[in-house]
């Protein structure tokens, strides 16, 4: 029997970057040659098995680019300022509102598995999950600890595992298929700990790329030169990877400079991309089982990942920043009755986009407090003339002492990017105060899609600026966030209002 319902399979990596998927870098025609401007780094056929049956999302974007944050968007379909959870230590209040509760109400049967990150303490585990377990914190990937409901349901237990953590939790995923009642429709949340930092490859890919050299970035050698002084300053430089930890190896000696940023590329790039091979497996685990059940036509299918991930780009590592690799966000879905096969969509779509979709693909109502907008009407390949055409995003989490990126907070048009770095952190308990003033950039993504080139002072985008910053006071307005006075006095300064 079929359910009236879709099942939804939604797999969230953390910190898997978009070019990191080939189907978003294979963009030429199949067996052509990669665009050197967007170099295909790996294969990811399982992954490319959605995107093939699917639609691939080409401007998915996250609110705030840090883990704990976008998790909380996505389950609440509301922007961190309302859900609470603006930094990585601002754990979720588990008795909000989420899609998974919503679902559970009506009737799905509901899981998770893997990374959870929403805070320690038996006060915030999971909560709307018929069965869950899930990492500590950032837990680890080898021989892992997870933890589970006690029995009695009375905070939770510890249960030791021994294996390789992304496919532990496939391991998981699949017995509670096994377990579930195949005649009511279910929500399955598959969170992966790879690719986080500190990329630890399984056994069955610790050699993989050994024998290549994995292509540079276009901008590993960005020197930051027109960017604000908070961004040159940041901590995020390939050089600032630690090399026990990260590079797992010592410095060769001799090496110039140049050559040791390149070494360092590819010691981070390879293991970074084969904890990735092993996402790209277990997914396809999953996928077959939806095959060999005969339900994938049933099945709402979704890959993501909290955010993206600087690969070398402008010669960093990392996420936080306003910039593309890091905001952008893969988004691939599949759900074969309603999304035509191999479809991409240009349009913009949030993080908090997902809740909302979700639910309305179930036929359950969207709550009035979720602030996203469902993309049903995308992923039927329509485009509704009213379609968002802008986003708003901000990050909190001012300067942790350790990558220095400074809070921020900016609009993304389909053409243009102005950021506003106001450097304060607001009452965040620990963050530490700077000195550093306000400082905007503005970034002409069509003319300069690699985001080189900071035009806040040119004369020639004076307009532009103006158009974006009251596009920004909108969208502030809109979801309710406040501007910042020191940063927006530095705005009127710049642009010589008043
Ligand atoms: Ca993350």
């Amino acid at each position: 029997m079929r359910p009236s319902q879709p099942n939804l399979l939604f797999v969230m990596s953390d910190d898997h970057a978009a070019h990191a998927i080939s189907a978003y870098t294979s963009r030429t025609a199949p067996g052509g040659p990669s665009d050197p401007e967007r170099p295909q780094i790996n294969h990811t056929p399982n992954l490319d098995r959605i995107a093939a049956g699917g639609m691939r999302f080409d401007a998915c974007f996250c609110t705030n680019s840090i883990c704990t944050p976008s998790r909380a968007s996505v389950l609440t379909g509301t922007y961190n300022h309302v859900n609470g959870v603006t930094t990585l230590v601002t754990p979720m209040d588990n008795t909000l509102d989420t899609f998974p509760k919503q679902l559970q109400a009506a009737g799905y049967q509901t899981a998770l598995f893997g990374k959870w990150h929403l805070g320690h303490g038996p006060e915030h585990d999971p909560t709307g999950f018929d069965r869950w377990r899930v990492l500590p914190g950032q837990g680890h990937y080898h021989n892992p600890v997870m933890l589970q409901p006690r029995p009695d349901g009375r905070g939770h237990t510890i249960v030791e595992r021994g294996g390789y953590v992304t496919d532990l939790i496939t391991d998981d995923a699949l017995a509670w298929l096994d377990t579930r009642d195949p005649d009511r429709p279910f929500a399955m949340l598959v969170h992966h700990k790879a690719p986080h930092r500190s990329w630890e490859p399984s056994r069955e890919h610790f050699t993989l790329f050994d024998d290549i050299d994995i292509p540079e970035p276009s901008t590993l050698w960005d020197d930051h030169e027109g960017r604000a002084e908070v961004v040159r300053s940041m901590r995020m430089r390939l050089m600032d990877l630690d090399p026990v930890i990260d590079l797992k190896a010592s410095i060769p000696p001799g090496l110039s400079e140049d050559d040791e940023v390149r070494w360092r590329y590819q010691r981070y790039i390879k293991d970074y991309l084969r904890t990735i091979a092993s996402i790209d497996d277990n997914v396809g685990r999953l996928l077959d089982r939806l095959d060999d059940e005969g339900i994938a036509d049933d099945t709402v299918v979704v890959y993501t990942s909290d955010q993206g991930f600087f690969l070398g780009d402008h010669g960093w590592f990392d996420k936080r920043m306003m910039y593309e690799e890091s905001v952008a966000m893969p988004l691939l879905v599949r759900y074969p009755p309603m999304i035509a096969p191999g479809s991409v969509c240009g349009e913009i779509a949030l993080n908090v986009d997902f809740a909302p979709t979700f639910l309305e693909l179930a036929g359950v109502d969207v709550p009035d407090e979720v602030q996203g907008t469902s993309l049903s009407p995308l992923l039927r390949g329509e485009r509704p003339d009213d379609w968002q055409q802008s986003m708003y995003y901000r990050y909190w989490m001012h300067d942790d002492g350790i990558h220095r990126v400074p809070a921020h907070y900016g609009v993304r048009t389909r053409t243009h990017k102005l950021i506003g770095y106001y450097n304060d952190p607001l009452g965040q308990t620990g963050a530490r105060r700077s000195d550093d003033p306000p400082e905007w950039e503005l970034f002409d993504l069509v003319a300069d899609p690699h985001e080189l080139h900071n035009v806040i002072g040119d004369a020639v985008y004076r307009d532009v600026a103006l158009e974006l910053h009251a596009e920004l006071q909108r969208l502030q307005s809109e979801v309710g966030d406040l501007p910042h006075p020191g940063a927006e006095a530095e705005f009127s300064r710049l642009l010589s209002i008043g």
